[in-house]
């Protein structure tokens, strides 16, 4: 298929075979209509419960069973709407849909907020009495033991009600901050050297920052930071308000630290966030090689911090079908069996998947799934090599999601967020490993030996970057000093010249960086930007493992990998991961990522060698 037929301006001109199924979920907009009627109706039988869940096992069975019944209908009809949305925002109809189905999920939770207040008033002996008392209990044992674990950290109904109230003020850090950078501050016009005009919004840096011209990137770097400079003050008022909200959940429910307040949800100990930052220090030396050969690379005589994004090789131009896609994908994912592979291959041929851009589709790519029914992903598919590694990226997504549907019920059929992106990463390290073993030439090697090594370098050392700066502020106001725009910088720059070795003059970090941090939305996620590490960490271990077994003819990495993504949420993540075999509170995974880095480096430095 030539690039013109993939873009496709209008959906009604796409083949089906290109569309996904929505009719797999609702044959009609009627019946999805007269199913959410149906729903409406059933919400009032949960008051019914109220009162008697402790009663006998069978009283609490009936109570969680329909409790979770009425969820997985309510999500069908959501995923409905919203996809169907998706398909063209522009629609009123669809946009209606969500918005009822919005609505109908309010009340829902609305009619069940009693629920876990009544769970938590039960001694926890009692609920293991019943548990043991009743096998059919035993989907809901997650769910029931998940409720008591947060028992120690609930409040009274009144307090809980004022906490409920002031979340709604604990998100104005973020709001103000949200607003700021994405609308109001007076972003710079520069001119480039090809006479080019440009305004630096975020979006626009971050394109711009990879210029080929150093003297023009470092113009977009001055005028950026420059921009974000003048509002300082006002961005390290908004995190410090943002912070203030994180310290406030922490002391009144009694928890020891900010960290241990945001990892308690996931039950991630606070080691494994700890763990993570001594790993990186540790293997500074690694993050310094690859500067190194950065530098060489691009041919400076020094390299500074202006001078990380420009991609390290040049692309080259791959240009793939979606058909071809599907079968390299295919292909490429092998070393995970062929029940991993059929499973993947008949969901391609029954219309998973929604691969390519119309006019008013949603942009962007996404993996969900209905439960008992299969899962659904949305591609924006445009046939560079990035869009393929899309497709098997949510396809890792969407395999999860049907392994875990068909293994689990519904109560423990979603996973964790901490293991969902170590399945499509997962995927993404297998199709370059096999894009390199098939790749004719060296300039399209090193093209994929730098597009892996980037990644590597962004999200072991970046992410893991913010992730220390994040704890650092953090504990800076635990210690009860404030945090100002001004001490935020020097904090960011002092770190970044660690990370960075600007003292041993390997890569020079500039006074004018000091300021990155402001434009960073993530800094209001609270310690959320870890678990990109953590699943690359996870995922690049993993699969290293996974293909060096495959090699040997073996296959219990493997097995133990696949029972993991059947797993769902049947147990915590870090004893899921624990059982394919990474333990996260280890160095073991960190210590396999790192040696893929370095790995890759050997290679691009060998192809170098032989190319003089
Ligand atoms: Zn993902």
């Amino acid at each position: 298929m030539t690039t013109a037929a993939i873009a496709a301006a209008q959906r009604a001109d796409i083949p089906d075979k290109y569309k996904w199924n929505l009719a797999d979920l609702y044959p009609s907009e009627a019946a999805w209509t007269s199913a959410k009627e149906a729903l409406q109706k059933r919400l009032p039988e949960l008051a019914k419960h109220r009162g008697h869940l402790g009663k006998s096992a069978k009283d609490l069975l009936a109570g969680l069973q329909l409790m979770f019944d009425l969820d997985r209908d309510l999500s069908r009809l959501m995923v409905y709407a919203n996809s169907r949305s998706d398909e063209d925002v522009r629609e009123a109809r669809p946009r209606e849909m969500k918005q009822s189905a919005e609505e109908l999920a309010t009340a829902f939770s609305a009619a069940t907020s009693w629920v876990r207040p009544e769970i938590l008033a039960m001694d926890p002996a009692r609920v293991h009495k019943l548990l043991a008392e009743e096998p059919k209990l035993g989907p809901y044992r997650v769910y029931l033991e998940e409720t008591l674990r947060r028992k120690a950290h609930t409040l009274t109904a009144a307090e809980e009600k004022i906490a409920a109230e002031a979340g709604e003020m604990e998100r104005a850090g973020g709001e103000v901050h949200g607003i700021l950078s994405n609308a109001d501050l007076p972003y710079p016009t520069i001119k480039l050297s090809t006479g080019e005009s440009v305004r630096l919004d975020p979006a626009a840096f971050t394109l711009y920052r990879q210029d080929r011209d150093r003297a023009d990137r470092d113009k977009v770097f001055a005028a950026f930071f420059g921009a974000l400079k003048t509002y300082e003050r006002t961005m390290g008022a908004t995190l410090a308000s943002a912070v203030k909200a994180h310290l406030f959940e922490m002391r009144i429910r009694h928890f020891g630290t900010a960290l241990e307040a945001a990892l308690f949800s996931d039950n991630i100990p606070v080691a494994v966030y700890k763990q993570l930052l001594a790993d990186v220090h540790r293997s500074l030396p690694t993050l310094h090689r690859y500067l190194a050969l950065r530098k060489r690379m691009l041919g400076l005589g020094e390299l500074r911090y202006q001078d990380l994004y420009v991609p390290l090789v040049a692309s080259v131009d791959m240009r793939f079908g979606p058909d071809e896609a599907r079968a390299i994908t295919l292909e490429a994912l092998a070393p995970l069996g062929a029940a991993y592979t059929e499973a993947l291959g008949k969901g391609f041929e029954s219309r998973w998947t929604d691969y390519l851009p119309s006019t008013g589709k949603r942009s962007g790519a996404y993996s969900t799934g209905v439960y008992g029914v299969h899962p659904f992903q949305l591609l924006n598919f445009n046939g560079r090599y990035e869009d393929l590694t899309t497709l098997a990226h949510e396809s890792g997504h969407s395999m999860h999601t049907f392994l875990s549907h068909g293994a689990q019920p519904y109560a423990t059929a979603d996973y964790p967020i901490f293991v969902a992106e170590v399945a499509s990463t997962f995927n993404e390290n297998l199709l370059i490993h096999y894009m390199l073993d098939h790749a004719k030439d060296d300039a399209t090697r090193l093209f994929l030996l730098g597009t892996l090594l980037d990644g590597l370098r962004t999200t072991l050392f970046r992410q893991t970057q913010f992730a220390e700066f994040e704890l650092g502020f953090h504990e800076q106001a635990e210690r009860g000093e404030p945090l100002t725009g001004e001490n935020l910088s020097k904090r960011y720059l002092d770190l970044t010249r660690v990370y960075y070795g600007h003292a041993q003059k390997i890569c020079q970090v500039d006074e004018v960086l000091a300021t990155e941090w402001a434009y960073v939305p993530h800094f209001y996620y609270n310690f959320y930007v870890y678990q990109y590490a953590t699943s690359m960490v996870a995922s690049t271990s993993l699969a290293r493992a996974v293909r060096d077994e495959a090699k040997a003819g073996k296959t219990a990495r493997r097995d133990a990998y696949l029972k993991m993504l059947a797993a769902g949420s049947s147990k915590y993540a870090i004893d899921l991961l624990k059982d394919a075999g990474v333990d996260m509170t280890t160095s073991a995974p960190f210590d396999s990522a790192i040696a893929e880095m370095n790995a890759t480096m050997d290679e691009i430095e060998r192809i170098l060698q032989h190319k003089k």
